[in-house]
């Protein structure tokens, strides 16, 4: 039944969202071992599942200006190296509450500070997340379609982001990062329990391994309750 199916959008570290920050289509072979290489370096720098700063609260910015505003554009570079659309501060080993964002090829790359989900709305998407923390695995995770986040920039403004799909889903899945807390904990207990066995085997994961009806994102795009910002691209 189509229409029962979650929407279905992929997160970091899984290709379909690559290509949506990836640059012009067509690189030659060249720019294309390039950007390989400049993305496993940029995922070496990323703390991986298993590591206790994953775990971990970070804590809250107390100090502004243009080093935060420098360790922000260095997130975003990463961030943008490994074909992301998302990176907490603690992804890097960083105990403090920042993160980067760019919910699209369209937006601009975002660093927030001290972020708080302020208001959350009732109705709730569930869509696939992939993590640039958790390589090769994507799990289906039921999050609030709109979000409104209170924060502050990078030079200590107070700012207030109204998000509503890809990019609610972006800005909750990097603030639970600094929580703590993974894709992992906000999955169903059969998914999460296959995916930390591919973790451990080095394996990895897919919703479609535990369920045969499963159909990939590019067939359910004429689905008329499709989320408009659904669409199969990276995060
Ligand atoms: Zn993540």
């Amino acid at each position: 039944m189509p229409g029962n199916r979650p929407s279905r959008l992929r997160d970091v570290s899984d290709t379909e969202h690559e290509s949506a920050t990836a640059p012009a289509p067509g690189p030659t072979l060249e720019a294309e071992e390039e950007l390989h290489e400049r993305r496993r370096q940029a995922l070496a720098l990323v703390r991986k599942f298993g590591d206790p700063v994953l775990k971990s609260r970070a804590s809250e910015v107390t100090e502004f200006g243009p080093e935060l505003g420098a360790e922000a554009e260095r997130m975003i570079a990463v961030m943008h190296d490994a074909l992301g659309i998302g990176l907490a501060a603690t992804q890097l080993g960083v105990m403090r509450r920042m993160l980067v964002f760019q919910a699209g090829p369209d937006s601009d790359p975002r660093g927030i500070v001290n972020p708080t989900v302020e208001w959350s709305s009732e109705d709730a998407v569930t869509a696939e997340e992939g993590c640039l923390s958790l390589p090769g695995i994507v799990v289906d995770v039921e999050r609030p379609l709109h979000a409104r986040v209170a924060a502050l920039d990078t030079a200590g403004e107070p700012l207030l982001i109204e998000a509503s799909g890809l990019e609610a889903r972006v800005l909750q899945h990097e603030i639970d990062h600094l929580d703590g807390a993974l894709i992992l904990d906000r999955t169903l207990r059969e998914q999460r329990r296959a995916a930390m066995g591919a973790l451990r085997a080095g394996e990895s994961f897919s919703p479609e391994m535990l369920d045969p009806d499963y159909r990939p994102p590019d067939d359910q795009a004429e689905d008329e309750d499709q989320e408009p910002s659904a669409r199969p691209i990276e995060r």
